[in-house]
């Protein structure tokens, strides 16, 4: 149950009384008041209700819905003109400090932007469940500095570890290797002490006069760029624009130390893309501010999401670390925002409420009136254009800090340099290959496909493997036995015989996943240390890091990784990166298939020669003369970018046009097929607007469900919200056909 601050009981007209009016808008003694409350569901508005006084908005209250009572928050909406005497009461006022105007703010924006429901987007604010309930205070045992009458080795191991600090019996048992009954045992003797803790700890604070690294020129004058934009206390987006290694980590380290300096009572988030990476940079966050950040990313428990959500919310949390989701904590004095790795596409959401993370960052810090770091060393069209354009400002680091030298990328052509048959990897990589093992230097060889082999296809009849109501390829999982679609989860052993012609052992492997690419190198190498890492060989975050670590300790000679290695992560001995297949990204076309395959293999490919020793980088290509490949090769970054924004430009695609995917799913396709082209025949006529399609998706069935969908590219002076909301309202709803809007798709599959 929440705090119920104050008490309600039952009474006169407003059934509310008893209240202590201090928590009114001006303490008044004032008459009832309506007040709007928004509730953390999918619903476009708020509903009004009966307050015994004005409510500030963002206050937590809990009121009426339906048969129950839920928890909600007081909305800045005008009420809806209903009279009073039909309103229902509040049922409390949840002593909880309330959201900040500019959190309030930044649901609004947030839900006219994506069009997604006003309390949907309230509802991802809310994602600690229990964080307005009381805390409940929890026992823990400190040393009483008194011996038991009667010892044992038990409680002596006990004895051994308990001093001041108050921990629980869980862990003082967990730490004595024995049983929580000893613990309670040794308090009842008098040798522990019982004591009451907040099971939320507070977090310790950072400390920021801890001297940070002594920075180069370059980096020195980037970060006063950057100090000299916070202490103008106003909203501005930054790129710091340096390859990877040169330093914008300790940079925007100092961002953060000077925005918590300048507002003792301010708040900094750092933004990751990966929970893999959080793991390592929180412990770079303690070592250069003497304290863990808050942390929040999907990993945590509900208890360390209860922790970080209620500090963040008290302004206790002053430095947060986390993944896209952490954007709508509810920071009281959210004062800065970096963005690392900001033309990463893990920050666009696909699934719920569709956004980007990095555009929702900066929408954020224009309402909090803070600036906006963003780091990147492939930054994205969309942010190298707003530079360009002077919407945004830049600082540049150049160089890798202590002169590590970026590798030499050079590219193989595969037709002239052909892998065997049945073999993936040509002479000249191999070759690269044998040389390291013999300089006991390290090798990457990334492809960024999981399982064995990504099409399974019946020798006999020519049958593709799919899931079951999915256009979806099956991929051979060979460690596991399994056949597994990657789009929708489902999995199966691998059949002995074709389900199509019931042909025994034709089931054949097409093509090359990280394990196969493995089994070749085992092959080759049977001597070398071979690890192979992908989010199937490595479920979850902490044995992703047991391979990262061998890889960084020196364990591992050969490394075979999907793109969970091409992020963030420094291998002091890794000299050579191979990619198996750097055409990969570019097969299916979307409108930034190059810039992606150039920021991701410009990411891999810097994972080589990050100290002292030189790196090399060998790419795997039967189209040498691809412009991205080019530009790779050449290290030519700004001309590749140049051309891309000029094909966008042309073609009107973002960031010189805007973009939305309107996508109907139904699982009866007949209804499908009539309702959109019933939605297409409505569309508003309007300038500047031009509507692609409908026409199916390229996965076009997915477990069941299936898609057709409609590209609305529009002018950038075109109002892309209001032409949509237009077209939307005259579109009949209907149960069988679901209709998703996504401002600035990235995913056109
Ligand atoms: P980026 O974020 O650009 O990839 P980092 O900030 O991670 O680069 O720096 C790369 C490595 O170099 C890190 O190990 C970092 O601690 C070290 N480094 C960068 N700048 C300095 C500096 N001025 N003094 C000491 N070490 C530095």
């Amino acid at each position: 149950m929440a705090v119920i601050h104050p008490k309600l009981e039952q009474g006169s007209s407003a059934r509310v009384t008893n209240i202590d009016r201090g928590i009114f808008e001006g303490g008044a003694q004032g008459a009832a008041a309506t007040v709007s409350v928004l509730f953390p569901l999918p619903l476009p508005k708020a509903y009004d209700y009966l307050s015994p006084g004005a409510l500030a908005p963002g206050t937590f209250v809990r009121a009426p819905l339906g048969p129950r009572e839920a928890v909600g928050v007081v909305w800045p909406s005008p009420p809806d003109g209903a009279s009073p005497e039909k309103l229902k009461p509040l049922a409390e006022v949840i002593n909880a400090p309330p959201l900040s105007p500019a959190v309030v703010d930044f649901i609004q924006w947030t839900a006219d932007y994506t069009m997604f429901p006003l309390g949907a987007i309230l509802r991802m604010v809310l994602r600690a469940n229990d964080a307005l309930e009381t805390p409940r205070m929890q026992t823990a045992f400190v040393a009483a500095g008194a011996a038991p009458s009667r010892m044992t080795p038990q409680r002596k191991a006990v004895l051994d570890i308990a001093d001041d600090r108050p921990q629980t019996a869980a862990a003082l048992a967990a730490a004595a290797g024995v049983s929580d009954a000893v613990v309670r045992g040794l308090a009842d003797a008098g040798a522990l002490r019982r004591v009451e803790i907040d099971p939320d700890p507070p977090f310790a604070p950072p400390d920021l006069d801890r001297p940070g690294r002594d920075l180069t020129d370059d980096q020195a004058f980037a970060a006063d760029e950057i100090a000299a934009l916070i202490a103008r206390r106003a909203h501005k987006a930054i790129l710091i624009d340096g390859v990877t290694g040169s330093g914008k980590t300790e940079v925007y380290f100092e961002a953060a130390a000077a925005a918590l300096r300048q507002d003792p009572a301010g708040q900094a988030l750092i933004l990751l893309p990966e929970i893999a990476l959080t793991l390592p940079f929180l412990a770079r966050v303690e070592e250069r501010f003497g304290a863990p950040p808050a942390p929040w990313h999907s990993e945590l428990t509900a208890a360390q999401r209860r922790r970080t959500w209620r500090r963040v919310a008290e302004g206790q949390a002053r430095l947060v670390v986390g993944a896209r989701s952490a954007l709508f904590l509810p920071f009281a004095d959210l004062k800065l925002i970096i963005v690392d790795e900001e033309h990463d596409n893990a920050y666009k959401q696909e699934e719920g409420v569709i956004y980007h993370a990095r555009d929702l960052a900066v929408a954020r810090g224009a309402r909090g009136g803070f600036p906006v770091v963003l780091a990147s060393a492939t930054p994205s069209l969309e942010t190298v254009v707003n530079v360009d354009e002077g919407r945004y400002e830049a600082v540049g680091l150049s160089s890798r800090f202590a002169d590590a030298a970026l590798p030499d990328i050079e590219l193989v052509d595969m037709r002239e340099d052909a892998a065997e048959a049945g073999k993936w990897l040509s002479p000249k990589l191999v070759a690269a290959i044998n040389e390291k093992l013999v300089l006991r230097e390290q090798s990457l060889l990334f492809l960024n496909r999981r399982g064995y082999a990504p099409l399974t296809l019946c020798r006999r009849c020519g049958h593709k493997m799919t899931a079951p109501g999915s256009d979806t390829m099956l991929v051979e999982h060979r460690f596991e036995q399994r056949l597994v679609c990657h789009h929708t989860g489902f999995s199966m052993p691998k059949p002995s015989a074709c389900p199509q012609c019931n042909a025994v052992d034709s089931l054949t492997p097409c093509g090359p996943g990280v394990e196969r690419v493995a089994e070749e190198a085992r092959e080759r190498w049977p001597e070398a240390r071979i690890a192979v890492l992908s989010s199937d060989t490595a479920p979850g975050p902490r044995s992703m890091r047991e391979v990262l670590d061998a890889m960084k300790n020196g364990a591992v000679d050969i490394l075979i990784a999907t793109q969970v290695a091409a992020k963030g992560h420094h291998f002091p001995n890794l000299t050579l990166v191979g990619v198996v297949d750097a055409d990969l990204g570019l097969a299916g076309g979307d409108l930034r298939a190059a810039e992606r395959t150039y920021q991701l293999l410009s990411q891999v490919t810097g994972r080589a020669g990050r100290a002292e020793k030189p790196g090399r980088a060998l790419l795997q290509t039967y189209q040498p003369r691809a412009a991205v490949l080019e530009a790779l090769a050449s290290g030519d970054r700004d001309a590749f970018l140049a051309a891309e924004a000029e094909g966008r430009k042309t073609l009107g695609f973002p960031p010189y046009g805007r973009l939305a995917a309107v996508t109907l799913k139904s699982r009866d396709e007949a209804a499908l097929e009539a309702s959109a082209r019933a939605m297409r025949a409505l569309a508003p006529n309007a300038d500047g607007v031009e509507i692609l399609g409908p026409a199916r998706t390229p996965i076009y069935r997915l477990r069941g469900v299936a898609r057709q969908r409609m590209l609305v590219k529009a002018r950038r002076n075109v109002n892309l919200q209001a032409f949509l909301a237009d077209w939307l309202a005259r579109v009949k709803k209907s149960s069988a056909v679901r209709i998703t809007v996504d401002i600035n798709p990235y995913n056109f599959l």
